[in-house]
């Protein structure tokens, strides 16, 4: 897979976290091989993070964690409100359909009914 140079440098503090998925952390690798600009500025990337002390590290982990709890929290309540959107359409059609299914016996049947 071939990625830009914008995109190297989007996912490089996930690639070097370790916490990129194969496929990317490969992608990456790849570019780098080929690419003298991103090498240099994935090295200093590297340096710079190496030299931040340990309790800035956790604390940016920590902000970096409370963000993913957030957007999954956000994804879920997304998936649930669609579920219940599906639910309520498939309830509604249930209930036209018998509307109109009992509208229809009756004009067939009208002679009949009295
Ligand atoms: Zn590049």
């Amino acid at each position: 897979m071939n990625i830009s140079c914008d995109m190297v440098m989007d996912l490089i503090s996930l690639y070097n976290d370790g916490v990129a998925s194969d496929d990317t952390c490969r992608a990456i690798r790849e570019h780098l091989k080929g690419c003298g600009e991103c090498r240099r500025a994935y090295a200093s990337y590297a340096e710079t993070e190496k030299r931040k002390p340990i309790e800035q590290r956790e604390h940016e982990s920590d902000e970096l964690s409370r963000k993913y709890t957030a957007v999954a929290r956000h994804l879920r309540r997304h998936r649930l409100l669609s579920n219940a959107a599906v639910i309520l359409l498939i309830l509604l059609s249930v209930v036209i359909g018998g509307v109109g299914a009992v509208k229809l016996f009756m004009l067939n049947n009208k002679d009949t009914i009295h």
